[in-house]
């Protein structure tokens, strides 16, 4: 078998879709071809990566609405669901080819930058940018329900938290995972529609860089820019905690001051 072949059965062998003789045919190139090797290992990672990524990805307002039109019009099962499945064959295939490509993009990011904090931060940002997205037009939830709610999903203390004021409204608490480490992440908007995004999670093993320390007050974290927005880092009881802000350098000092001293 030839490498263009070989590429062509990768997806089908790591799903399992290939019949036996055409698999052992293409293990059988893979087994004495790096680059094979090579391509067949990043679709089994980028494959893993949906998997584990893919059910953050809101449908599509309009796909979602279609589907509560469907529910309306019967139970599970019926008619209408059918109808909905046979108009968007694209569906499946087609959002996960464009989380693949997002994927890979940012897992370029990722790679090129050098240091755990750089990739903490990169991964952050990217995080922070999705919410502000899927927020954008959200009703607001209640504070304390949802800080009772994200209490039962995460297994270490985070409170007290800041729940928001009269100038900046907490509308969202979501589970996030930064570089395999489990995090709560709270994300705020103020009158204008900018938000800032608080992660908070165990310190352990995570190292506040001694350089760029911005002094507020009697505090001094960390600083950096990092794709144009503001990120302060620093440590509070046991956690870490990680703020990213669309705002500017003073205003994003004054919600510090607002989260450190709430805690
Ligand atoms: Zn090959």
């Amino acid at each position: 078998m030839e490498c263009a072949e070989a590429r062509e059965h990768l997806s089908d062998l790591n799903r399992g879709h290939l019949e036996a003789g055409t698999a052992e045919a293409v293990r059988a190139h893979v087994g004495q071809c790096a680059s094979c090797a090579a391509a067949l290992q990043r679709e089994a990672e980028v494959r893993a990566l949906i998997q584990a990524r893919a059910p953050r990805y809101p449908a599509p307002p309009a796909l979602r609405s279609r589907i509560q039109a469907a529910m309306a019009q019967d139970a599970f099962g019926g008619p209408g669901w059918r109808a909905l499945l046979r108009s968007h064959p694209w569906t499946v295939g087609s959002l996960a080819g464009a989380i693949a490509v997002l994927l890979l993009v940012w897992g370029g990011t990722l790679w090129m930058a050098r240091d755990p904090v750089s990739r903490l931060a990169a991964q952050a940002v990217a995080e922070h940018v999705e919410y502000a997205k899927e927020m954008m037009n959200r009703p607001i939830p209640d504070p304390p329900a949802l800080v009772k709610e994200l209490r039962s999903q995460v297994d270490f203390s985070f409170e007290p938290i800041f729940r928001g004021d009269s100038q900046v409204q907490l509308v969202a608490g979501l589970v996030s995972d930064l570089l395999g480490k489990r995090a709560a992440a709270f994300v705020y908007r103020d009158g204008s529609g900018r938000y800032t995004t608080l992660f908070l999670m165990p310190e352990a093993g995570t190292t506040i860089p001694a350089e760029n320390r911005m002094p507020i007050e009697t505090f001094k974290p960390h600083h950096r820019v990092t794709s144009g927005r503001h990120l302060l880092l620093w440590k509070q009881r046991d956690l870490a905690c990680l703020l990213i802000s669309d705002l500017d350098e003073a205003e994003m000092a004054a919600m510090f001051l607002k989260i450190r001293k709430a805690a």
